[in-house]
């Protein structure tokens, strides 16, 4: 097992040039789509280092997206457990809610320096798809985004807001016409339209070098948070946590704090409960396997197919996990824990009625870890990524928990 000393040099090591973490990761494509990737993979370490480009991005992270999110102290809510306190790194005052155009504008730049013409990219519920339209509108860029019939049906107001940004939304209508035949059917594309198009994916997972990148792009939250609450209170927090889904907001908090003396928490979904089909705590109840072209673990049969997966949030349900992630795992130097369907919600209500902030389901899910971690520790201090704001939630909340006057809430 390591510990925090091990993680001087981490970002310099990891990935190495295949694209591993340890055993997890890599790159396992179509012959075909082989060229694609490699020359995406070759642009980003050639443009990434240079002045020009990080200094665009710069500019585009004030300006466009209003960086620095600030760090905020929840004096209130903390008060009800005790004395350690629990602090919000703010991506849902993020431009468009949430962290995810951290990593979409960052793709759309590389994809502008590479002369490329169109964003091409998958959606599930839509949130990926809105923050890539927004970039693509952003550049000046056309932007397919392709997504499964069912889940158009589902999530109508992103698919609006997709194409009030421009973007072109394409139906898949093959199989269970949802994520995984949306991921299949953005790479097609990619492979025929690679000379004028870079494929978007949603999270810090895919094929080398998408986990590299997106985490790289992400990590501007970690950075800020680690410098703001510094400033704020001279020390350390003694824990981070964030919620895992793919693994993109949970690794950009998590990656500049590794070689400090900081417990982290990564926060996965319990759903409804541990049977299969009722949560997508891929880290609880994974195994080592492959899908979308790289290893990690994942929920899966004996066949290697992907289990059906549940959560309230539709942003945390995917059966596998960045490959990162399973490497932090097995070295010991994050912890993976759970938070179920009522746990995120209760906290969900707890910050809507304490802080007057509403956030999505899915950040509620770290929250709820910290609001447990506060309890057990009564001082100390937690440090949450609230990864997004609950505005695309309230219609399926009002529906299925009023304004949560069952859990009682007294102020
Ligand atoms: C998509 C999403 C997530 C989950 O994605 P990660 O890649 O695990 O960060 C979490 N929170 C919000 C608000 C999201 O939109």
């Amino acid at each position: 097992m390591k510990n925090y000393r091990d993680f001087d040099n981490y970002l310099k090591e990891f990935p190495n040039e295949e694209g591993y973490f340890g055993e997890f990761g890599g790159s396992f494509l179509p012959k075909e789509l082989e060229p694609a990737f490699k020359e995406a993979s070759d642009a980003y370490e050639a443009i990434c280092h240079s002045a020009q480009f990080i200094n665009e991005l710069r500019r585009i992270r004030k300006e466009f997206q209003g960086r620095p999110t600030p760090v905020y102290h929840c004096e209130r809510l903390s008060k009800l457990f005790g004395n350690c306190q629990i602090y919000l790194k703010r991506e849902d005052l993020n431009h468009t809610g949430a962290h995810k155009l951290n990593h979409c504008m960052g793709e759309g730049l590389l994809a502008k320096y590479m002369g490329k013409k169109k964003l091409i990219a998958e959606t599930g519920a839509g949130q990926h798809g809105v923050a890539i339209a927004t970039a693509a509108a952003y550049f000046g860029m056309e932007c397919d985004v392709y997504m499964g019939e069912v889940d158009i049906e589902k999530q109508h107001p992103n698919v609006i807001r997709m194409k009030m940004l421009g973007a072109n939304v394409v139906p898949v209508t093959h199989g269970l016409k949802t994520l995984k035949e949306a991921v299949d059917a953005a790479f097609d594309a990619y492979l025929k339209e690679y000379d004028n198009a870079i494929y978007c994916i949603g999270s810090a997972l895919g094929p080398h070098p998408f986990p590299k990148m997106v985490r790289d792009f992400q990590s501007v939250i970690g950075i800020e948070a680690r410098e703001q609450f510094l400033e704020m209170t001279g020390i350390f927090p003694d824990a981070v946590c964030a919620c895992v889904g793919g693994g993109s907001n949970s690794l950009g908090m998590f990656t500049p704090f590794l070689a400090d003396p900081v417990d982290i928490y990564g926060v996965e979904p319990l759903g409804r409960g541990s049977a299969v089909g009722d949560h997508a705590a891929t880290m609880q109840y994974g195994t080592k396997g492959r899908l979308h072209g790289f290893e990690s673990y994942l929920l899966q049969d004996e066949n290697g197919e992907p289990l059906p997966v549940y959560s309230i949030a539709s942003g945390l349900d995917y059966p596998g996990v960045g490959p990162e992630h399973a490497y932090l795992r097995d070295a010991g130097r994050v912890n993976y824990v759970t938070a179920s369907d009522e746990e995120a919600m209760e906290a969900f209500f707890l910050l809507c009625k304490y802080e007057g902030i509403i956030p999505a389901i899915e950040s509620s899910h770290a929250l709820a870890y910290a609001i447990k971690y506060a309890k057990e520790h009564k001082s100390g201090s937690i440090l949450v990524c609230l990864s997004g704001r609950g505005d695309k939630d309230i219609d399926y909340v009002y529906e299925n928990y009023g304004c949560g006057e069952q859990f009682n809430i007294d102020r």
